[in-house]
């Protein structure tokens, strides 16, 4: 029996969890939500089982996102769902070894939150943990070379937060962060359709048209999707068809939101790193990236090229998994974050 631990590489996400296990890849991808009964508090599902849970739940269950805003809200879950992912990842049992894990955290943590999720790392059964900056984690798991002097620029349109950051030398030049993603996208998307329409649709139905018929930039062919929710005057069922023309409307200014934000931060760096991004290229990672056109988008507002990373729900993931080659290198335990950032100015 092989009972050497294996170091494990984990990106937290709010909308997902994904886990990178040492010399296999990405083995685990899953919605970060937990299913629990109220009365017993037993933990009931975790991952895609608790998601398919969410919003229709019986009276004594909830389903429930551990993580908001890419940082722990609920401890307790935050435990559960992770002692759940590393034993399914690696599938350990009573004896095995513990592994090294090396989790991505948020640029715009606080000391207090990165203990926090050291904390409930060691709780769900890591060995040592270590922590990685999200956006060097997604830098290194789109390929760039971010440790040498030359800047680049990574955009990461996740659930709950768009993070913005230059890289140079393996550390963060510059970063920013807002609260327009995914999330907020749907939420847009279903208000619309409430006011628009007269039908309230849940708020997977919401991120489904996202996905199907979202579109952040103009499009020749247009495409439509038919959704089933609830009359608001009748409350009875109700099917209506969306046409990606629409939804573009509602999708423009958020997305304007973005790229507002990365013009800001390229207002804030330095000639030389904008010289060397313009040349690099931006590059996009994190889910909601892939919402048709905001590739499109930014090259247009900002006058660089900009390109869609690979697998790019799984670079900070493949980026975590990445730094596990020098982990015999890296600082244990908090690595101060909010410190840098102020250092930055
Ligand atoms: P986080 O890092 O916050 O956990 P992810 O990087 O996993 O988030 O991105 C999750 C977001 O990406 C969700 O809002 C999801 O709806 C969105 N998403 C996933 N696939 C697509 C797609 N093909 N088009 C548009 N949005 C997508
Ligand atoms: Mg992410």
């Amino acid at each position: 029996m092989c009972s050497i631990a294996k170091d494990i590489g984990i990106d937290l996400g709010t909308a997902s969890v994904l886990v990178y296990v040492k010399g296999k890849g990405v083995v685990l991808n899953e919605p970060s939500v937990v299913a629990m009964d109220k009365t017993t508090g037993k933990l009931l599902k975790v991952g895609a089982e608790a998601q398919a849970m969410l919003g229709r739940t019986p009276g004594n269950v909830v389903a429930m996102r551990p993580l908001q805003g890419g940082v722990i809200s609920d401890h307790e879950m935050t435990v559960r769902l992770l002692q759940t992912l590393f034993r399914k990842a690696t599938k350990t049992g009573l004896f095995t070894p513990k592994p090294r894990v090396v989790i991505s955290v948020p640029s715009g943590v606080s000391e207090v939150e990165e203990r926090s999720v050291i904390n409930a790392a060691i709780e769900a059964g890591a060995r040592r943990v270590f922590l990685i900056e999200e956006p060097l984690a997604a830098g290194l798991g789109a390929g760039l070379d971010i440790r040498g002097p030359s800047g680049h620029l990574v955009v990461d349109i996740g659930g709950g937060t768009t993070d913005i950051a230059v890289l140079s030398m393996n550390g963060v030049a510059v970063s920013s962060s807002l609260k327009v993603a995914g999330n907020y996208f749907d939420e847009m998307i279903a208000r619309y359709v409430r006011r628009q329409h007269g039908v309230v649709i849940g708020q997977v139905t919401a991120e489904n048209v996202k996905i199907q018929i979202g579109q952040v930039y103009p499009r020749d062919e247009e495409r439509s999707m038919n959704v089933k929710g609830r009359d608001f005057k009748t409350g009875m069922p109700k099917v209506i068809t969306l046409t990606s023309t629409e939804i573009f409307e509602v999708l423009r200014r958020p997305a304007r939101m973005i790229t507002d934000e990365v013009l800001a931060v390229l207002e804030q760096t330095s000639p030389e790193l904008v010289s060397d991004i313009s040349e690099n290229g931006i590059t996009l990672t994190g889910g909601c990236s892939q919402i048709w056109g905001m590739d499109l988008l930014i090259a247009e507002r900002t006058g660089i090229g900009c390109v869609l990373a690979d697998d790019p729900d799984a670079c900070t993931a493949y980026g975590a998994g990445k730094s596990l080659a020098w982990i015999n290198h890296m600082q244990e335990g908090p690595i101060n974050i909010a410190r840098k950032r102020a250092m930055r100015g």
